[in-house]
Parts: structure tokens; sequence; C-alpha cells
């Protein structure tokens, strides 16, 4: 018996790459002026759950001062331990949507199930699937029905095939309005969450005509180390970059190691606008 030729390109419908014959171009994906897979370089910052009214209004408030053009917030939280904080559920969505419209920002927050898709639609412009979620196939499918973009996070051991298959799942439903998401995976190196895996954004860009940015806080799992993989994302030609921050991170109920400061995230913003100018690109105008 021979094993399924998993590899293999012909495999797949070409619909994502880039080398098919029917076309040449990137999928940009616009949200009012914003645009993913262009030459803007986005900034997504946000706590990593809406915690309260005055969290988050006060975090989308201190973003869009330093550039930020989407924000984030967990409503339904993935945690490891059923005893961890979970997410307040939808009325954090109201108060999340409420303050996102009073500095004029778009915001992404991640569905778990197919029935969250239907409550989050009216209220987000991005659906987020996260790493836990990136097999999921019946909540996959079920967004790839939806009229909102995508953010698909990358598995925590998922291949960049089992990635781009994911991806497929969503687009053969007639969205491909997909940003994918380095977020780290895996490996035997202890000393970080994750392990940021920089090199499939090159990949991902050459390959595939989907926008990709990172997410190097639950990459590193470490506010100290945000920064540097940030810019290490955006020199290997990523389109944005996402990360957690928080008005007060010790007081943060999840993830409170990696939030970043206000003042961290104003450092980020400073740093990814020099090398925006670097590489060519454009960065918070
Ligand atoms: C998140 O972005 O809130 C999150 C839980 O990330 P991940 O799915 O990558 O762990
Ligand atoms: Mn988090």
């Amino acid at each position: 018996m021979s094993l399924p030729e998993i590899n293999s390109r012909e495999r797949f419908k070409p619909i994502l790459f880039t080398n098919d014959a029917s076309n040449e171009s990137y999928y940009r994906i616009s949200l009012g002026n914003l645009q993913f897979g262009g030459d803007e370089i986005v900034l997504i910052a946000g706590p990593c759950a809406v915690e309260s009214e005055e969290q988050i209004l006060l975090s989308a408030t201190l973003a869009k001062e330093v550039g930020v053009k989407m924000l984030r917030g967990g409503i339904f939280k993935p945690r490891t331990s059923p005893y961890s904080f979970q997410g307040l559920g939808m009325p954090a969505l109201e108060w999340f949507r409420k303050a996102a419209d009073k500095v004029s920002l778009p915001i992404v927050s991640e569905v778990m199930d197919v029935e969250q898709v239907d409550q989050f639609e009216p209220y987000v412009d991005v659906l987020q699937i996260g790493s836990r979620n990136m097999q999921n196939f019946s909540l996959l499918k079920r967004v790839g029905q939806s009229h909102r973009p995508i953010l698909l996070k990358r598995g925590m051991s998922a291949t960049y095939w089992e990635l781009i298959n994911a991806a497929m799942y969503i687009a053969e439903e007639g969205n491909t309005q997909i940003i994918l998401c380095e977020r780290g995976i895996r490996t035997f190196s202890d000393f970080t969450r994750n392990t940021f895996d920089v090199a499939i954004i090159p990949k991902l860009k050459q390959e595939c005509k989907l926008p990709v940015i990172a997410d190097p806080s639950h990459a590193s799992g470490d506010s100290k180390l945000v920064i540097p993989l940030a810019l290490s994302a955006i020199a290997a030609g990523a389109d944005g970059i996402m990360v957690e921050f928080h008005p007060n991170p010790q007081q943060a109920k999840s993830d409170a190691k990696q939030a970043l400061s206000p003042e961290q995230l104003k450092t980020l913003a400073l740093q990814l606008r020099s090398l925006a100018v670097a590489m060519g690109r454009r960065f918070g105008e």
C-alpha cells in the first residue's frame, strides 16, 4: 500500500496560489481605507481579553493615539485550564464595538464555535480562527460562508501545508478574504512560549496570494521579546503585526506576561514606522 502524497500541489485547487495561470495578483483585503496585502504595514493591538467597559475604552484610545489600525480583544477565550478566566462573553462584545466606534477603528475577535459566528458577524469587522481551531473543519466551512474577512492563525503544531489546507476549507466555501497569521509553533525549545517560525512568512508570501501577518505575543509569551520578533516579521515581508497590550499589564486577567505596556506599544509603533521606510512600505498614515 502506498501512502498518499500529501505534499503534492496537484492535490490542491490553485485558487490560493500565485503561480497558476488564471491569476497573477494578490488578494488585498480592504476595510474602509485600511488594506492588508498592499504596501501598508498594519498594526493590530489590544488586550488578550476584553475585561471591562473601561479597560477596552482606555485600550482603544491608547491604541488609536500611537497608530494602531485595528483593535483585537477576546470575548470567548480558549484557555488550557477550565479554571482560568474564560472571557466575559457577549456583553463584552458590545463594549468592544462601542469603544472601537468611539475611536473609529475596526475590530477582530475570535470565534470558538459555529454558533458564535452568527452572534459575532453583526459586531466584528474580522472573524478570528484561533490556533486551537485551525483544523475545526465545521468552523472553517462556516466562516467560509461569512461576508466578513477571516484572520486564520496557524495551529501550534500545524505544518505549512496544513495551514494552506485550512485556508482552502474557507476559500472553497466562497470566502477568499483570508489573512494568515504565524503565531509560533511547538518545538523542543523551551525558553519561549512557542517558537516563532519566521521562515513561513516569506514562504507564504512567495507561494500564496493571501496577506500574512505575525503575532509575536503568543509566539514568545514574553513582553520583552515581542518588539524584536515583530520587527523580524516585517523584515521578512509580513503585511502586519498583531500584539497584545494592556493599560496595566500586571492586572491582565489572561496572558499578563506577554502584554505590552502602553509605553512599549508606542515604542513598537515608532520602530515599525522606521522599518517601514527601510522596507519601502507605509505605516500608520
Ligand atoms: C488570541 O489571539 O487571542 C489567541 C488565543 O491566540 P492563539 O489562538 O494563537 O493561541
Ligand atoms: Mn492571549
